[in-house]
């Protein structure tokens, strides 16, 4: 036996038993003629002691031993002198009698301990050692939970699981595929999926009524922290269902999750926001709701005025900064230049002062008297002692503005405790949304939803604007702010299926080559049904209470896409390239 015991397991009821123990040397130190030395596995840390007394060939061993050797060690648990009340297993250490290297390490890069001096890029390279350190761990730990919860409710609610494949066709969920060149049949390539959308509305067909999978996609896009070129979902569809049914099986399944993970309780229900109010209120799709300071409309207040900036706009709104009204001239300044940064891209921002004292300040003062900006300030939602943020433009732009900007001013103000957990159900999303660039229509979710059954006729309609206001029983789950997963009832129809691809400028052959087999499946007796996919990395991402998804999948890729330590994308050989019948253009080599 190698272990009788793991590095965390030991407690002051353990003193006096005899132990063996293995795990690597996170670090050793020498005091007085005794030498410490911390043994770390996944579990924990225990500390070893080897007397001063001890035989020479033990000290010689001890003494020998680098950073992550591998060591099994023999000995008994003693109650220690000075205790450490931070450790689980600070109460004790292990006297050692006898130790075993199982295997010497090199030096590592970096250092293997709760925080690391080694830089991202060295850690990358390194991953397997920095897969050692405890914050990682614990991520990935919290990660198999959360896919135990899942698998284990979602059982329990006689869903299957079933695998769908990787080298597939094209799924349109709106970024680049990721191509595989085939051997066999030359010239022509598998698309990865982006997800298993089509596979699962299949499965629907085939009858199999509940379908889970914890699955990977694929997606070429410019990554960000919380994106990655392969991705997890946990992707589901269920048969014979309303909205109403997939909310509250996926609430339930959230619930177990946060219960299970985090012993943490979530509303109950969890609240639901039409798409429409999160934007006109929260100027997001995905609001966090763990703070107020929502928008609101002040257009007809200021229209009139003979302020050129606001009479030439269709829409003008306003937050409230609570007791921000004493900011000096010097943060509105910058607060200035920060909307006006490309990523906000406002052309400026108006400020209302409303002094505790009841008097009022602006950057408009030349045109509105204070009598005019009170009630201004008041429909913003603002008391005396606070600051009115104001901004205009066509209206979903400027609330997303202003969207954002509340965003911002929640994190400078701490308002957005990452131990709270508000999460939100965001519905009723518009079917289409119009191009002005592309000057077409693309599906808000996917081509496969469908629109809302007291919206077709509009549906069907040949106008703009009728389409514009078709609304889907498309849903969003969001969580904090982000957006954890989003579904929707789907078309189960093969005639409405085409109208979609009409609506979308996907001609009938185009159609046909591309999604011919799902609109033939649902000439053979498609039932009506519904689904939904969570990204599974950012789900583990925030319960764990981060903003980055990489510390939670093993092994990541960085923001160029690439995997350091295995140097991969990576060139492949002449005779390979020839066998795909692939020629790489000289100007790229
Ligand atoms: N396939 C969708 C997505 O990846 C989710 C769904 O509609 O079920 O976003």
């Amino acid at each position: 036996m190698y272990r009788t015991h793991t590095c965390g397991e030991l407690r002051l009821s353990h003193a006096g038993q005899k132990v063996t123990l293995a795990g690597w040397v996170q670090r050793s130190r020498k005091l007085g003629g005794m030498l410490f030395i911390d043994l770390r596995d996944r579990y924990g840390i225990t500390q070893l002691v080897v007397e001063a007394t001890a035989p020479a060939e033990l000290l010689a061993v001890a003494e020998g031993l680098g950073r992550e050797y591998v060591i099994q060690v023999r000995g008994t648990v003693v109650e220690r002198q000075s205790k450490n009340p931070k450790m689980p297993t600070g109460e004790i250490e292990i006297g050692v009698e006898a130790i075993t290297v199982l295997n010497a390490a090199a030096t590592p890069p970096f250092t293997i301990e709760e925080n690391s001096d080694g830089g991202e890029d060295l850690r990358a390279r390194y991953r397997y050692l920095d897969l050692r350190r405890p914050p990682l761990q614990r991520a990935l730990a919290l990660r198999h939970r959360l896919a135990q919860e899942v698998r284990s409710y979602l059982d329990k609610q006689g869903f299957m699981e079933i695998e769908t494949p990787y080298l597939i066709k094209s799924t349109p969920e709106g970024a680049r595929d990721f191509v595989v060149p085939s051997r066999m049949n030359p010239g022509t390539f598998y698309a990865l999926p982006q997800s298993p959308q089509t596979f699962k509305q299949l499965l629907m067909v085939a009858g199999y009524d509940r379908y889970f999978q914890i699955v990977r996609c694929f997606r070429d896009e410019d990554l960000r922290a919380d994106r990655q070129p392969e991705f997890t979902q946990i992707d589901c569809e269920m048969s014979f269902v309303e909205q109403e049914d997939v909310l509250e099986t996926f609430e339930g399944m959230m619930r177990q999750m946060f219960r299970g993970a985090l012993g943490v309780e979530i509303p109950n229900p969890i609240p639901r926001m039409p798409w429409a109010e999160a934007m006109d209120r929260y100027g997001s799709d995905k609001p966090d709701i763990r703070f107020g300071m929502t928008i609101s409309e002040i257009t007809p207040l200021v229209q009139g005025h003979g302020f050129g900036v606001f009479d030439s706009v269709p829409y003008v709104g306003a937050i409230a900064v609570p007791a921000a009204a004493e900011w000096s001239r010097k943060d509105l300044d910058g607060l200035t230049e920060w909307v006006k940064r490309p990523q906000v891209g406002a052309k400026g921002l108006i400020y209302i002062k409303w002094a505790a004292d009841g008097s009022i300040k602006s950057s408009i003062d030349k045109f509105f008297t204070p009598e005019q900006l009170r009630p201004v300030a008041e429909k913003a939602g603002a008391a005396p002692g606070d600051l009115v943020l104001v901004l205009c433009g066509p209206k979903r732009k400027a609330q997303t503005q202003l969207g954002v900007l509340r965003i911002e001013l929640g994190n400078r103000l701490g308002l957005r405790d990452p131990g709270v957990f508000a999460p939100l159900w965001v519905v009723d999303f518009p079917l289409l949304e119009w191009s002005e660039e592309d000057n077409r229509f693309y599906a808000m979710h996917h081509p496969f939803t469908a629109p809302k059954p007291e919206h077709e006729q509009w549906f069907y309609s040949d106008r703009k604007e009728d389409l514009e206001r078709v609304c889907a029983n498309a849903y969003d789950f969001v969580l904090n702010g982000t957006e954890l997963g989003g579904g929707s009832i789907r078309i189960h129809n093969a005639d409405m299926q085409k109208r979609m691809f009409e609506v979308l400028g996907i001609g009938p052959e185009e159609a046909e080559y591309k999604f011919g087999f799902i609109i033939n499946a649902f000439k053979f007796g498609a039932p009506p049904h519904g689904g939904l996919a969570f990204g599974f990395d950012r789900v583990c991402a925030l319960f764990g209470g981060q903003e980055t998804i990489r510390d939670y999948i093993a092994f990541p890729k960085n923001n160029q896409g690439r995997d350091v330590m295995i140097d991969s994308p990576s060139r492949i050989d002449e005779v390979q390239l020839e066998e795909l019948c692939i020629a790489i253009k000289e100007e790229n080599q």
